[in-house]
């Protein structure tokens, strides 16, 4: 027989972000060290990302994606995105992540299986500026995901598989790289880094 609650409590949240206890949020610590720990710090914007996750969990039951089922299109390379990569599992390596570089802490998730899609945009204003770093980190975890973000419908499409592609030997340097990334110049192939930009305006 269990004793204590808090034993229980840490038990079940491994396959969750939050309990509600006795009308209390509790987080999944396990989950967050982990996040940390892969991070290097522990920071609000983490937190933004791992609330996001939570998000994408209770809307679209997202959960780890082993292969390309859930594809996520991050709209910033700040801290939040690491946490998206340990608990969704969608990495650049994968080629689940893909990065839309707009600077808004915005996070669209895909699924492929249901052809469900969400787009995640924090609200600045959610939380106030006139915390403390730690304090700040402390509310974001803390507040329900309504609070934190408005969910909407993304205007782009799910892109496309991964995929593989040949690899090319640039006549210049000799460095191979796959042949979508390369160029022709003087009817040689080449690759990014040697290749002269020709650029009039057209
Ligand atoms: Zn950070
Ligand atoms: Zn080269």
């Amino acid at each position: 027989m269990k004793t204590a609650m808090s034993h229980e409590v840490s038990e079940v949240s491994v396959a969750h972000f939050l309990l509600k206890s006795r009308g209390e949020i509790l987080m999944d610590k396990n989950l967050w060290d982990k996040c940390v720990a892969f991070h290097g710090h522990e920071c609000p914007g983490l937190a933004i990302g791992f609330k996001a996750c939570e998000a994408a969990r209770d809307k679209l039951g997202i959960d780890f994606s082993k292969d390309e089922e859930i594809v996520c299109v991050t709209e910033n390379d700040a801290c939040g995105v690491d946490a998206i990569q340990v608990i969704t599992g969608c990495t650049i390596g994968k080629g689940n992540l893909i990065y839309r570089g707009t600077g808004k802490h915005a996070f669209t998730f895909f699924r492929r299986d249901t052809g469900e899609k969400l787009r995640i945009v924090f609200k600045p204003d959610s939380v106030s500026k006139d915390l403390s770093r730690e304090e700040r980190k402390q509310a974001i975890l803390k507040s329900p995901v309504e609070k934190l973000f408005d969910f909407k419908n993304p205007t782009f499409d799910l892109p496309e598989k991964a995929r593989i592609f040949n690899t090319l030997i640039c006549s210049k340097c000799g460095e191979g790289a796959s042949e979508h990334k390369m160029r022709i110049m003087e009817g040689e192939p080449v690759c990014l880094d040697c290749f002269d930009e020709y650029l009039r305006g057209w």
